[in-house]
């Protein structure tokens, strides 16, 4: 506390009301993200080889403090065990995952939306808040669907609707999108009150149907099986069916899997297309996947948590061709729209689609309402959308264009890099700004292609060691990051682990991705890495 560590009232008393000085511990922080938050980061993050389990002892008490502290004292904990222990998600050398850098006004609208404490689910605690968020999801909806410009003043600001939900991310507006698939499916008919009321066991009683299932690639987000659980489908009603050499959902398969559905009489309740694969970055044929949902009579949606934004770029826009036939589009505003984390869409092609999901309470989200509580899983919720709102209005279209060119562009130009390097191999070719390799080296390559598959497997195994390790003592020097997965490999008909590089920073320069490399060559000097290169 401000004064002296004591509970009493009038310490409390200033606590709400007085801020801390300037000169003190967290007014100096204060002051210096306001100043210059890239140079604070890059100064206040070190970098150590600190091992987690030694972190994890940091934040291993118990007990809730007894008696209370300085707020200096408190702020000095943060700094020394938080602050500086923490992930520079920021740094144009991190390119391993899909969190990067945003634009510095992001930092005091955050903080004034903070300041400002709007709750989302309902008018009574939001007023203006709620129809800026409404104009941020019909924003969205007309970047996807591209309706009329007549289509939108019925629906915007219509409480019987919504365009949309925003929500924390990718994860709830996926389940939201499945939900309200669900929920269609079975709607109230007859003397069946629709599962919302009844339940999926009685919804299939009536229906008379085994089961449903969703339909994703194998590339599908993890979120579709919690998605599944959580509705009442099951994890085995998740159907993956396998991709083809491009990481995309292979037709014939598709096909095949919704015949072995019917043969159950198992529904298909969704086809869920991806723009933008998490691991890869590739985009399912979206416009053959929508005559499938049509013919199957079952919901299309596209999740396009990562790839979406590509739809600002007149030149990559016609890759995720089909997308405005999908019924329901998940977007992520923390990942491409460059707003910081805990912000997610899911776009519905039709406004009146969330009545399916229509919940109503009697102090709040009364009918009739305009109270977006009623059409979102999440209850009270910040007025995130502030910041996407400012991103599409001062970044623009024509600025996000210029963003998804860069990153695209920068990707073919690290593909090209390890295409050159004659001790890597380039694993999947960027579509959009994601790509994946591995380090492989030369006199390696050719006896690899020519080994009998036994041997392959060996070879394979030995290097999927060396590529963890790699990736390992890169992340734990904390100079450069890229990240790692295991993906199908068609060329040695199986698994292999790869090394994962998201380019989205657009303050990450070439050199700096051939930094990443030479990075990566000296770290297969070490002698861990060398004893298992001595084995192939
Ligand atoms: C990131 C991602 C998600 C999940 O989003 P969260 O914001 O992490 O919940 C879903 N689908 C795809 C394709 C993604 O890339």
């Amino acid at each position: 506390m401000p004064n002296k560590a004591r509970a009493d009232l009038e310490t409390l008393y200033r606590i709400f009301t007085v801020p801390e000085a300037p000169e003190s511990t967290l007014g100096a922080i204060d002051q210096a993200i306001t100043d210059d938050v890239a140079g604070f980061l890059q100064t206040h993050i070190v970098a150590t080889e600190r091992p987690l389990e030694e972190i994890e002892a940091d934040f291993a008490s118990v007990v809730i403090p007894e008696e209370p502290t300085y707020v200096s004292e408190y702020t000095e904990f943060v700094q020394e065990h938080l602050v500086a222990q923490s992930v520079h998600t920021a740094a144009p050398g991190f390119v391993g995952h899909m969190t990067s850098a945003f634009p510095y006004f992001m930092l005091p609208l955050a903080r004034l939306l903070t300041a400002l404490n709007q709750n989302l689910v309902k008018v009574e605690t939001s007023k203006a808040f709620t129809p800026m968020e409404r104009q941020v999801l019909a924003m969205l909806h007309h970047l996807i669907f591209r309706c009329p410009d007549d289509f939108y003043p019925p629906w915007i600001h219509n409480s019987q609707a919504a365009l949309g939900a925003f929500c924390s991310g990718g994860t709830i507006a996926n389940i939201t999108a499945l939900w309200v698939a669900r929920n269609r499916l079975f709607a109230p008919d007859g003397n069946f009150r629709g599962i919302a009321q009844e339940g999926l066991a009685r919804a299939l009683r009536h229906t008379g149907y085994e089961g449903i299932a969703v339909l994703v690639s194998e590339r599908g987000h993890y979120s579709l099986g919690k998605a599944a659980d959580l509705l009442g489908i099951g994890r085995d009603q998740l159907v993956r069916v396998p991709t083809d050499d491009h990481n995309r959902m292979d037709l014939h398969a598709l096909r095949e899997a919704c015949r072995r559905l019917q043969d159950a009489n198992i529904r298909p309740l969704a086809l869920v297309g991806i723009a933008g694969t998490t691991e890869t970055g590739n985009v399912d044929p979206l416009e053959a996947m929508a005559d499938v949902a049509q013919e199957l009579g079952c919901h299309f949606h596209v999740d396009a948590a990562w790839g979406g934004p590509t739809l600002f770029s007149d030149h990559y826009r016609h890759l995720l061709a089909g997308i405005e036939r999908a019924d329901s589009v998940t977007i992520d505003a923390h990942k491409q729209l460059y707003v910081p984390m805990g912000a997610g869409m899911v776009v519905f092609k039709d406004p009146t689609a969330v009545s399916a999901i229509e919940h109503h309470a009697a102090y709040i989200l009364r009918h009739g309402s305009k109270d977006l509580g009623s059409h979102t899983l999440e209850g009270s919720r910040p007025g995130k959308a502030l910041l996407v709102h400012a991103g599409l209005s001062i970044i623009g279209r024509k600025g996000y264009e210029l963003l998804i060119d860069l990153g695209i562009e920068r990707a073919k130009t690290f593909a090209q890099l390890i295409r050159q390097h004659p001790d890597f191999e380039l694993t999947s070719e960027p579509e959009l700004n994601i790509l994946t390799y591995r380090y492989c080296p030369a006199a390696v390559q050719k006896p690899l292609i020519t080994a009998q598959p036994e041997e392959q497997a060996r070879i394979n195994a030995l290097l999927d060691q060396v590529c963890l390790l790699v990736q390992k003592h890169q992340r734990e020097a904390g100079r450069t990051f890229v990240s790692r997965t295991r993906l199908h490999a068609s060329r040695y008909n199986g698994e292999i682990t790869v090394l994962r590089s998201v380019l989205a920073n657009p303050l990450t320069t070439d050199e700096i991705l051939a930094t990443v490399l030479r990075e990566e060559c000296e770290i297969v000097r070490q002698p861990d890495i060398q004893a298992l290169l001595h084995q192939i």
